[in-house]
């Protein structure tokens, strides 16, 4: 199973550095080598990163690659919104990453909320722009943590495809098998757009572990020991990484996933080689 036929798309983060910008330029260079669709470029949410997500975005663009920004409601203004569509529109941005977002902490209660959640967000980016956006929303195959549970979570999901979702990309896991029945019950709920896997490298266990506590994704017992059995041993830790994260990416093209997005937080290794092992040449 090779990924000629399927999606990729790739995720940075705004970089809040000038030796930041300058790595993620070279990083970029890289990974451009593996004709992905799209890069993707997240977004604070209440817009702390508003500005770094724009020049970044704009940067992808004028290297004449496709650039999809990621736009996060919560805590951010209709009128901050409606300022970023517009300027993503003049860009010749075709494609953004729609979703509510998680106020960082220490903000207290002082912001705008005039938005609760991505399918009010979804809502308003059609009723501004029409169809000039391709719209992504976030999927959850393990549930998302606020979810009072799976069924409604699923329910969320469909009415965000039904606000104008056009595909999904999901939440990083490590159970295919999560993945295959988010799917298929996504279909039987009405939810029927492309949802691509959403895959997170394994590079670093305590990073990995503090990002799955977050968000709610499963590191399956036996990697975690695993992982934790390497102790500091790197080299030990991003083999066993790159052998299993390849194997899931594998099994999920095989079961017919439509496409693969990396979380690459910044780095190019672990991705490209993941990406060789699946057949795509750099
Ligand atoms: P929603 O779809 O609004 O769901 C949030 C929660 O509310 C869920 O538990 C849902 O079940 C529940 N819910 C939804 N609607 C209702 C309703 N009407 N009544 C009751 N409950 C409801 N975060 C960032 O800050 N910046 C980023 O750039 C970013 N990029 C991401 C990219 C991807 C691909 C993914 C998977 C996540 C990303 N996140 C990002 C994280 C995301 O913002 C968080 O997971 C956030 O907590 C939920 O966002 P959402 O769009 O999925 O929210």
């Amino acid at each position: 199973m090779t990924m000629e036929s399927h999606q990729l798309s790739i995720e940075f983060f705004p970089p809040k550095t000038a030796e930041g910008v300058e790595k993620l330029r070279s990083v970029r260079t890289q990974l451009a080598a593996l004709q992905p669709q799209y890069f993707s470029v997240t977004f604070g949410a209440g817009g702390s990163t508003q500005q770094g997500t724009l020049d970044t975005v704009l940067e992808i663009k004028r290297e004449g690659r496709e650039a999809a920004p990621h736009i996060s409601c919560i805590g951010t203004s209709r009128e901050t919104l409606h300022g970023l569509l517009e300027q993503y529109k003049a860009a010749g941005i075709r494609r953004l990453v729609a979703l509510r977002g998680d106020m960082p902490s220490g903000y207290g209660t002082g912001f705008a909320n005039e938005f609760r959640y991505a399918n009010e967000l979804i809502e308003f980016i059609r009723a501004e722009t029409g169809d000039w956006f391709h719209i992504e929303v976030a999927a959850y195959p393990e549930m998302h943590p606020q979810a009072k549970s799976p069924q409604d979570d699923l329910q969320n999901f469909a009415r965000k495809v039904k606000a104008g979702a056009d595909s999904a990309i999901t939440q990083y896991f490590y159970n295919a098998d999560a993945y295959f029945r988010f799917v298929d019950e996504a279909r039987k709920a009405g939810a029927n757009v492309p949802v691509v896997a959403g895959i997170m490298p394994i590079t670093n266990y305590s990073q990995l572990s503090r990002f799955s506590d977050m968000c709610g994704a499963e590191i399956p017992r036996w990697i975690r020991l695993k992982l934790a059995s390497f102790g500091d041993d790197a080299a030990s830790i991003k083999a066993f990484g790159l052998d299993v994260v390849s194997e899931l990416c594998e099994k999920l093209l095989a079961g017919g996933a439509p496409g693969l997005h990396f979380y690459t937080l910044n780095q190019a290794n672990a991705t490209l080689e993941i990406c060789r092992r699946l057949g795509v040449s750099a």
